[in-house]
């Protein structure tokens, strides 16, 4: 029996718009690592797996770009779709939604989600009058009326949101990693800091359309996928945090022991994330060659562990 790499990381890009300088230095961080793992003779894959839940915002213009990206960055994918049409045909998240729901379902079973009718407008009333907006990390989370009233999860207005005492640990977890490391601008480093506002409000595990959150999705494909190394900037950090506790709480053997790797973020000049910033991903970006030159030597410059 063929023996599976030990360094199995993927790919993950959501074309809901162009890619842009980001992403390719994200996707040659990836290979980078695959390649020092190469080099210390460990067996590696990097799996293409493209996140097109959201077909709304997913155009077949976006996807061809993120192939030809690829092709021009010249890294090889061993795993996942080779083009637009056999992604379409065999890899789609959308042929994935059962197994999606049997991990919600295995969460509503286990009593960490609760469903919430809570509008964006309500949400934003509770984080006022708990006087906690534009905190980094709150401290504790908010327990808007719907967790008491155990509504119908299936109800149209309702989603499933993570409940807030499990919310509450997620939250003390990311306060106490964040008092270990050093947040650093320098673009290289691997650092554990939050991108963003994280909210008090729990997250949405399953949206009111009844699709499943990026939470969701991302556990169950890289737990299917049985992914050992995951490249991510920092803006994902947060997210992290709360899928290692949701692989935990959720038994699956092969997420919680994923090696994570946080990157600094390429910003504009206005110091934006490029996935923020107006026009970033308004036209199909591809590289000139003293911008792989550049995302090359960046590469290059960063350690990762050979582990
Ligand atoms: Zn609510």
């Amino acid at each position: 029996m063929a023996t599976l790499p030990t360094f199995r990381t993927r790919i993950a890009p959501t074309p809901s718009g162009y890619l842009h300088i980001g992403n390719a230095y994200n996707f040659l961080l990836v290979h980078r690592w695959a390649q020092v793992m190469s080099a210390n003779r460990a067996a590696t894959s990097i799996r293409l797996r493209i996140d097109d839940l959201d077909q709304e915002r997913v155009r077949p213009e976006y996807l061809r770009h993120t192939f030809d990206l690829l092709a021009a960055l010249e890294i090889p994918i061993d795993l996942g779709p080779k083009d637009v049409a056999d992604h379409l045909s065999h890899y789609s998240q959308r042929d994935r939604l059962s197994a999606y729901q049997l991990l919600l379902d295995l969460a509503m079973d286990q009593g960490l989600v609760y469903a919430c009718r809570c509008s964006r407008r309500t949400v934003a009333a509770l984080v006022n009058e708990q006087g906690i907006t534009g905190q980094t990390l709150p401290t504790d989370s908010i327990h808007c009326p719907c967790v008491a009233q155990q509504l119908h999860p299936d109800h149209e207005d309702n989603c499933l949101r993570l409940m807030p005492t499990k919310w509450d640990q997620v939250l003390q977890a990311m306060a106490q990693q964040q008092q270990k490391s050093t947040p650093s601008e320098d673009i290289s480093d691997p650092i554990t800091a939050p991108g963003d506002d994280i909210s008090a409000m729990p997250p949405v595990l399953r949206r009111r359309d009844k699709l499943p959150a990026y939470h969701i999705t991302t556990l169950v494909d890289d737990e299917t996928h049985q992914i050992t190394h995951i490249v991510r900037g920092q803006d994902l950090w947060p997210s992290t945090i709360l899928q290692q506790y949701l692989a935990t709480w959720l038994n699956l053997p092969h997420f919680s022991k994923i090696h994570f790797w946080h990157h600094g973020l390429i910003r504009n000049e206005a110091g934006e994330k490029l996935s923020k910033s107006a026009g970033a991903n308004k036209t199909p970006w591809l590289p000139s060659s003293n911008e792989l030159k550049w995302l090359r030597e960046q590469a290059l410059d960063c350690h990762f562990d050979a582990q």
